[in-house]
């Protein structure tokens, strides 16, 4: 049913059949070129997230895909060049020089292919001390993803995927997920709430993958072999709380609330298709099914509701949605969410959608732009390798 944050879905379910990709490829291309010409020009902010940055990560994931040696080089080159502002910016700001999504240690991080790679590196493992001190101010909160401790960690995941090795020392990991620990074991106990370890940010208490609780458990879960048992227990007794908060097949934004149907939020950043990458990491340590049928509920709503008026993107998009898709794929093997992904990818480009959805500030950006979306096209041919981008659960 259409809403005003969501088109109908009007296609038909998968019926055992999937059509080819015809026509993926050259959307890939000529995406690649709108983008690349946007970008043009752009300053070195926005980190990740919403900066140059992201684009280069995008160019250099596509240059791990099969393509012509030409092609190839002339993305890197690109990548290389719409760094250099970035790298330039990366230390100035003391608040964000460690943060991933928004600031410098992300900009280190994508930088792992590029010439100066060792020494982004280095500058990537200096940054763990700024994120060792147990929080001094638990309101704003610095354990969340987009410039806390979890997205170091995170980010440091991503090094490790492309990497095929871990950059962080055992002990430096460990003194980021103990003050993670410390941080949301004292929240919890000041704040007398029901799970051993929460969190808030600036104030609010969200759940989802964008500041909130479900993403900071999933690192922690991603680098569990470092914590003492009991701290691991903690962690799985807080997951197991997230998981009784559902509201049919969905989680509200912030802990507590209440979701009203005609206006929740289906995004990667707040509600099921952010917090489903929390349990199915659950799923593949534990092997619990419980974990598994909440991810696949979780693509049930993602299915009626998915297809967004917020844009193209990965944050609060489309392309966001069908990655959920892509995930269950991984996880099941079943044809269907191959189907449901390709659909999403075919609305993307339909009049519908064009008149529909909402005018985009910033067409080139990873996580609202053009450019998660041409991350999704191509993992859509890949299926098998699919990851959301900076966000991995199989490594
Ligand atoms: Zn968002």
């Amino acid at each position: 049913m259409e809403s005003g944050r969501c088109f109908a879905n009007r296609f038909e379910d998968y019926a055992g059949r999937l059509p080819g990709e015809a026509g993926v490829e050259s959307l890939v291309t000529a995406t690649v070129k709108r983008v690349v010409r946007a970008v043009a020009g752009a300053g070195g902010g926005g980190g990740l997230y919403g900066g140059p940055a992201g684009v280069a990560y995008m160019l250099y994931r596509l240059s791990l895909c099969p393509l012509p040696a030409p092609r190839r080089s002339r993305y890197l080159r690109a990548a290389r060049r719409l760094l250099e502002a970035p790298l330039r910016a990366a230390d100035v700001e003391p608040e964000t020089r460690a943060a991933f999504l928004l600031g410098g240690a992300g900009v280190h991080a994508a930088l792992e292919q590029h010439e100066a790679a060792e020494q982004a590196l280095e500058r990537f493992r200096q940054l763990g001390p700024v994120c060792a001190p147990p929080s001094e101010d638990l309101l704003r909160g610095s354990d969340e993803l987009f410039v806390g401790r979890s997205g170091y960690l995170c980010a440091a995941l991503e090094l490790k995927l492309r990497l095929g090795h871990e950059v962080l020392t055992p002990v430096q990991i460990k003194t980021v997920c103990q003050a993670i620990l410390e941080s949301g074991k004292q929240y919890s106990k000041k704040k007398r709430k029901p799970l051993p370890l929460m969190y808030s940010y600036y104030g609010t208490e969200y759940l989802g993958a964008a500041h909130g609780l479900s993403s900071i458990l999933q690192m922690l879960l991603s680098y569990q072999e470092h914590l003492q048992p009991a701290d691991r227990e903690l962690v799985w007794q807080s997951i197991d709380f997230l998981i009784n908060q559902e509201q049919d097949c969905n989680w509200p934004a912030e802990l507590g609330e209440m979701i009203e149907r005609e206006n929740e939020l289906v995004h990667w950043c707040h509600g099921a298709p952010g917090i489903t990458y929390l349990f199915a990491k659950a799923y593949l340590i534990s092997k619990k099914p419980l974990y598994l049928d909440a991810c696949i509920r979780c693509g049930e709503l993602t299915w009626q509701k998915g297809l967004l008026k917020k844009g193209p993107g990965i944050c609060h998009g489309v392309a966001g949605s069908a990655y959920v898709f892509l995930l269950l794929y991984r996880l099941t093997g079943n044809s269907k969410y191959i189907y449901r992904a390709q659909r999403f990818a075919e609305f993307l480009f339909s009049e519908e959608f064009k008149a529909g959805s909402h005018t985009l500030e910033n067409v080139y950006n990873l996580f609202e732009g053009l450019s998660g979306t041409i991350c999704f096209l191509v993992d859509l041919l890949h299926p098998k390798q699919a990851e959301f981008p900076l966000f991995s659960i199989f490594v």
